[in-house]
């Protein structure tokens, strides 16, 4: 059985007041330890994320990464770095840095390396744009997507499959497209890992994730949790998400 996990990645909102003023009220909700959660604030916040939430067991990501442990690149920042401040996770290969950014299949995977040799735990973003979804290119997209994730720690890494037509957009995946995908991408994984690792590798889903929601989308068999970016910029709303992930693991809808 995969626990679930919900990732909020802020992308670029709240800086260190807000994210202070945020992890605290998120502090005071309850919430179920059946249930990993992860925040991702932009870089500049990490430190005081990792004030905050020092003794809690919600975990702290951010939101990317660079493949060399120092040198002449301007606006990165390493891994060591980000460890050395108490983060824990770190987003690989979002599709904002790949379409806004350049990222790359190649690139996207250095990172990733670089991540898990500093023993930082990888949530590694993949999923098709709207034209590849309707040249009926998806599963070639998420294939070549995913090839090379043989050369990382499965047991240091979580898949988010995210549709770039979902991010942002208010539109989610159907339950069956998600589904789909999810299983897809397991059968991928046991490809890459075996059968046995890819069963307890989690496969999160993004796009336009909400309490709304979360009841067609969360219990799917291959669903493991979410990658939230509008939504868990509300502690209202993440909470819900959280609490609505809490429900499917004990077999109730949400
Ligand atoms: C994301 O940025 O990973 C994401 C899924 O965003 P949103 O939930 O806003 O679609």
């Amino acid at each position: 059985m995969r626990t679930p996990l919900i990732a909020g990645n802020w992308k670029m909102h709240y800086g260190a007041a807000e994210t202070a003023a945020f992890l605290e009220e998120l502090l005071t909700e309850e919430r179920d330890p059946g249930v990993d959660v992860v925040v991702c604030p932009p870089a500049v916040a990490l430190p005081m994320a990792a004030m905050v939430l020092t003794g809690s067991d919600i975990g702290l990501g951010a939101q990317n990464v660079h493949w060399e442990e120092s040198g002449a690149f301007t606006g990165e920042v390493s891994a060591l770095m980000l460890k050395e401040i108490g983060v824990q996770w770190v987003i690989v290969g979002h599709s904002e840095r790949r379409t806004i950014f350049g990222e790359t299949d190649e690139t996207a995977l250095a990172r990733a390396r670089a991540a898990q040799a500093a023993n930082l735990e990888v949530i590694f973003c993949v999923g098709e744009t709207l034209d590849e979804r309707d040249a009926g290119e998806t599963f070639a997209v998420l294939e070549r997507q995913v090839a090379d994730l043989g050369a990382l720690d499965p047991g240091h890494l979580v898949l988010a499959y995210e549709p770039v037509w979902a991010i942002g957009t208010g539109r989610t995946a159907t339950p069956q497209q998600a589904q789909e995908a999810h299983a897809f991408l397991r059968l991928r994984m046991s490809a890459l890992f075996g059968g046995e690792t890819s069963e307890s590798l989690r496969i999160l889903y993004g796009g336009s994730l909400k309490p709304a929601n979360t009841g067609e989308l969360l219990p799917l068999a291959d669903v493991d949790g979410g990658l939230i970016g509008g939504a868990s910029l509300d502690v209202r709303s993440f909470s819900a998400i959280i609490r609505a992930a809490a429900d499917c693991a004990a077999g109730e809808t949400p």
